[in-house]
């Protein structure tokens, strides 16, 4: 299948080629058409399988359909990993002008505070900052948010940001908000997350 039969719109199609994905891979071409319909997904991929544009690819179609500040929270076990699916988010959004900021720990507050109240489309954070933002920075909610994923759920968890995902999960909307968990594993504790975040969830895995 091309990614134009998975149901995406010329523009990212468009980038992909840009990108050189020939091709959707098998993660991209299980999870983006049910992504398009509206389900919420898990998705069992591990790193280099593809699954970064398998969930950034449906944002930025919504985000096209329906433009919105503070429209998608992606969640990340590390600043490497919210750095690169940063970049990933900005190629695939070349043609669309989507805009992002990505939030993590280790850096000053302060420009973050700022590239949010330039009011960005899409957030990439790791767990512990974005808390942190939520607690301190003012007027930052996230309750018009569309879609949350949770990228890398096994190793947010190994890394123990289950406490701090559960705090941030209560400041999501519970309503009218989509959710995609991505794990190389699956366990008791994803399964837990997965009650707490996800609504009958379509299982995909490669
Ligand atoms: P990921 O698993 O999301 O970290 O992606 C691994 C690598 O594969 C990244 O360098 C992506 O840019 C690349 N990639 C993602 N989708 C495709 C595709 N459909 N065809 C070729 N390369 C891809």
């Amino acid at each position: 299948k091309t990614f134009q039969e998975l149901g995406l719109i010329d523009q990212l199609c468009e980038a992909c080629e840009q990108l050189g994905y020939k091709k959707p891979t098998p993660i991209q071409a299980q999870s983006i058409p049910l992504a398009l319909q509206g389900r919420d997904i898990i998705g069992l991929a591990e790193t280099g399988s593809g699954k970064t544009a398998a969930f950034v690819l449906p944002i930025l179609q919504a985000l096209m359909e329906k433009q919105q500040v503070l429209h998608s929270l992606i969640l990340a076990p590390t600043r490497e990993l919210a750095y690169q699916i940063g970049e990933n988010i900005s190629a695939l959004g070349a043609f669309i002008g989507v805009k992002k900021a990505v939030l993590v720990g280790g850096v000053d507050m302060m420009p973050q505070a700022i590239a949010l109240g330039k009011k960005p489309h899409i957030i990439v954070a790791t767990p512990g900052r974005l808390l942190d933002h939520l607690e301190n920075t003012k007027g930052f909610s996230l309750r018009q948010l569309k879609f949350l994923v949770m990228d890398e759920a096994d190793r947010m968890l190994d890394l123990d940001f289950g406490a701090i995902l559960e705090k941030i999960l209560k400041n999501v909307p519970k309503e009218g908000r989509r959710t995609f968990l991505f794990s190389a594993t699956m366990s008791s504790k994803i399964e837990s997350l997965q009650r707490a975040g996800l609504s009958n969830p379509v299982r995909v895995s490669v």
